[in-house]
């Protein structure tokens, strides 16, 4: 078996900023090697047993060196593993890409590049500035700010170039060096008066830019506390900030929420969250675990001509009823005769996908309205059929019960998911998220398994947003403060109601 190593650009930090390519090499990849610009949720798209390995800061603050990284990467490699080497932006813009690839060449290793998007250019654009324009910059220029110790005979840098080319310049790995980089430019004739802006960690939920003049920037750095990783940018593109801006003026910019759905079901949420600039913080509380060689779902499944009434309640519901029917060699054809009801949106829409329109979709997405609407229309000669989650409620089955037949199948577990406490307890103690959002009842009894009743408190700290009554009481119950509940119990309501809180 012969190993691989992908270089793979991560992108600025956006974490849709990847491309196509390069979430494939995360996919299969048996090692990853990635730093700190690189966005670790994209580890999250890692096969299950896949190791990782972070060559950033440490704790102590030194990062691995590079020859010790490139024997780390040579030796997987080199045990059969495909490598994927995850680096912040474009491997080759002062990445030292180009370094751990002449290494593995040297040592008979195969490898691939995968272009990223540099910080250079994707973080000047999310900061509102176009790198180039044609009325004020024709060309740009990628330095870094890295400077070696200046050989007055040789320099580095031909910073007389720089100061008269007229292009953008944006300096790479800068801050420590920016009054060497603006009084080098100012001596060489570049205008005083030069607008700059300096961006800290560009396209992330956290991004900060700065504004200043080549006079001025380094004691506005000084007094803003501006830290790596920064770009410099120089030039007159800076000024087309206020009207090009776009992603600072993100509804949800800046704020941390705290997504508690199980894994499977999180990903519509988080992707809303960042979508409007916010930063979704994922701790997963539960998992859902499908009750295998479903004999009894079968046998029900066999008997549906009994049936007048299917009632689903989740999407998961959905699904693996669904699959149960295509894996009996069955389609939705056996569904003709009976009423299908939804609870939830994103349930109907499940459906729609399998080819059914629901015939009753409550207005307010909980039992206790589905049970209002059949209450009416139930008859003591109907039956109906409810696969649902082994812990669910009773409500709706006692009370149909009152009426007419009712069968429940357990088709799923919600389980707790074995997140790390102390994980957890760091991030809500990090004193920087805004909201925590709680999707189900489930989601609120978990997360307060997983932190333990004594830390309860701490979530008083943040703005809890719940998706509807059953939630809310859960958490009240359990004392803590319900800041906000969704109008409309779905995913979209919860959004709604954070991005209404002003
Ligand atoms: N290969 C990377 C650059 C690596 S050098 C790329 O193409 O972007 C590291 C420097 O890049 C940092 O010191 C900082 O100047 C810059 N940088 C990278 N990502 C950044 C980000 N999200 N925000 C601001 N600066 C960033």
């Amino acid at each position: 078996m012969k190993g691989k190593v992908y270089l793979v650009g991560a992108g600025p930090g956006d974490y849709k900023l990847l491309t196509l390519k390069g979430l494939e090499c995360i996919k299969k990849a048996d090692v990853i090697v990635y730093d700190r610009l690189a966005n670790k949720n994209y580890l999250k798209e890692a096969k299950e047993n896949c190791e990782f390995i972070y060559v950033g800061k440490a704790s102590s603050n030194h990062t691995l060196p590079q020859e010790d990284i490139n024997r780390v990467i040579a030796d997987k490699a080199k045990e059969g593993k495909i490598v994927t080497r995850l680096k912040g932006g474009d491997p080759y813009v002062f990445g030292r890409g180009g370094e751990e690839g002449e290494l593995l060449k040297e040592e008979g290793i195969e490898f691939e590049v995968v272009p990223g998007i540099t910080s250079a250019i994707g973080g000047l654009c999310y900061a509102g500035i176009p790198i180039t324009h044609r009325d004020y910059a024709s060309s740009f220029h990628v330095i870094t700010g890295h400077l070696r110790d200046d050989d007055k005979e040789n320099p580095e840098i031909n910073w007389n170039a720089l100061a008269n080319m007229n292009g953008t310049l944006v300096f790479l790995m800068g801050v420590a060096n920016l009054q060497k980089i603006s009084s080098n430019l100012i001596k060489e004739g570049k205008s005083k008066d030069t607008p700059v802006a300096l961006i800290s960690w560009a396209t992330r939920s956290n991004q900060r830019v700065i504004t200043s003049t080549l006079e001025n920037v380094y004691e506005t750095a000084v007094r803003e506390n501006v830290k790596p990783p920064t770009l410099i940018a120089v030039g007159d593109v800076v000024e087309l900030r206020d009207k090009l801006n776009f992603f600072e003026s993100k509804p949800l910019f800046g704020k941390n929420v705290i997504v508690t759905r199980s894994r499977t079901q999180s990903s519509s949420l988080v992707s809303k969250i960042s979508d409007l600039g916010g930063n979704p913080i994922e701790v997963p509380t539960i998992k859902i675990e499908k009750i295998e060689n479903n004999i009894a779902l079968e046998n029900e499944i066999k008997n549906i001509k009994d049936y007048t009434y299917l009632i689903l309640t989740s999407k998961n519901a959905v699904d693996i009823f669904f699959d149960k029917l295509d894996e009996m060699d069955l389609d939705s054809r056996v569904l003709a005769n009976l009423k299908v009801c939804a609870i939830g949106s994103a349930t109907a829409k499940e459906i729609k996908n399998r080819g059914i329109k629901a015939d009753i979709i409550p207005e307010k997405f909980v039992a206790e309205y589905l049970f209002e609407e059949l209450k009416d229309i139930l008859k003591d000669s109907d039956k109906v059929l409810i696969p649902r989650a082994k812990n669910a409620r009773d409500f709706l089955v006692n009370k149909i019960n009152e009426i007419c037949a009712v069968k429940e199948v357990h088709i799923y577990e919600t389980v707790l998911d074995d997140s790390k406490k102390d994980e957890v307890l760091d991030i809500l103690n990090s004193g920087e998220v805004d909201y925590i959002t709680f999707a189900s009842s489930s989601t609120v009894t978990n997360f307060v398994d997983i932190i333990g009743k004594e830390n309860i408190d701490k979530l008083n700290e943040l703005k809890v947003i719940s998706i509807g009554p059953i939630t809310t009481q859960t958490a009240k119950s359990l004392n803590i403060n319900v800041y906000n509940e969704a109008e409309v119990s779905t995913i979209d309501g919860i959004i709604n109601s954070i991005m209404n809180d002003k």
